[in-house]
């Protein structure tokens, strides 16, 4: 389903945020529930909206806002991703800037707190776009960014999740992680959207720079090292000035093949198309027709923007310059 606004006065700035798509309707959700994610959603976007109502970045923005939400349990990224086959999390995360079409991203990391701020330090720090595993893991201790035990990232939500998808694919339930210290309190609110979800930012800062950044703990019960399209330039991210910024959420799989993100931006770009006719164009039709699920978020450098998604619901919100933060979950939502 689709829903955007296009701005009749272009806004200084803008913001866009989603927490995952997937199988989210209102009789699955608790009033509890519901509250906590919006909530969630709101609190994250509006400490995006000050940091660009103050001049910053969208950079800054999206790195400010996505270590957010990897550090609430609710969303599917830093703390509260899901488990691979074997038991462990292994996050994956990238970030893209519209004005010099610089890129960094990281996957198949798991001692990262904040994986979005290893992609930075990817796109400004190195030489490279994308580094993997304990090599981009080095990366982050070479440079300072936050390191944890694997542990922390531990949810007795998430752990179930994977023994339900390991019985259910008759794969062998891995031996559970000690882990010490308190349940977490937001488990019991906590939503299982289906068997992924995915955390994405896309802001338009005063500079008039787009931006795009996205996180995810991928899918539960992925093996031999599966990397989905969240840390994949032109798949899951996408940003450049010339036409737009996207992050998405979804089967990664299908997003890969689509080149979802560049594609939203290459029909604005070369077709003309306004952003939410692009963004359906990629959601509705293409990604519909390969039989992938899923949804985008998008922003342009004159102050469109967009969402669509094909799935029940996507946690999304979205805020501008002089405008209030607007959030919404199900199809229906504004
Ligand atoms: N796109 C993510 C992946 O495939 C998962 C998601 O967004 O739901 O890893």
């Amino acid at each position: 389903m689709m829903s955007a606004t296009a701005a009749s006065a272009q806004p200084r700035w803008a913001i866009v945020v989603h927490g995952g798509a997937g199988v989210i309707e209102r009789k699955d959700l608790s009033p509890e529930q519901e509250a906590a994610y919006r909530q969630a959603m709101t609190r994250v976007t509006e400490a995006g909206a000050q940091v660009l109502e103050r001049g910053g970045s969208a950079l800054d923005a999206i790195q400010t806002t996505i270590e957010l939400l990897e550090d609430d349990p609710l969303f599917n990224a830093g703390r509260g991703a899901v488990f691979t086959a074997e038991g462990r999390n292994e996050h994956d995360a990238s970030i893209m800037d519209g004005k010099t079409l610089a890129a960094g991203a990281v996957a198949g990391v798991s001692t990262i707190r904040h994986p979005i701020a290893l992609a930075r330090a990817v796109m400004e720090h190195s030489p490279h776009v994308m580094l993997i595993g304990s090599g981009a893991e080095g990366f982050a201790k070479a440079r300072g960014v936050e390191q944890v035990d694997p542990s922390y990232f531990f949810t007795e939500r998430r752990w179930r999740s994977l023994e339900n998808f390991a019985k259910a694919n008759n794969l062998p339930v891995p031996a559970k992680p000690k882990v010490a210290g308190a349940p977490d309190a937001a488990q019991g609110l906590a939503h299982d959207e289906g068997k992924h979800g995915t955390v994405g930012v896309v802001a338009l800062d005063s500079q008039g720079n787009v931006a795009a950044g996205t996180s995810t703990g991928g899918t539960t019960g992925k093996r031999w090292g599966r990397v989905g399209d969240s840390p994949i330039i032109g798949a899951g991210t996408f940003a450049s000035n010339a036409s737009c910024a996207v992050s998405a959420t979804g089967t990664g799989e299908y997003f890969i093949r689509l080149t979802v993100a560049r594609e939203v931006c290459a029909l604005v770009e070369h077709k003309g198309l306004s952003l939410q006719a692009a963004a359906d164009e990629v959601v509705q039709k293409k990604l519909t027709a390969l039989g992938g699920d899923g949804g985008i978020i998008a922003v342009a450098p004159d102050g469109q923007i967009a969402w669509s998604f094909n799935t029940s619901g996507m946690y999304r919100a979205r805020a501008a310059a002089g405008q209030p933060v607007i959030v919404g979950i199900y199809k229906d939502d504004p």
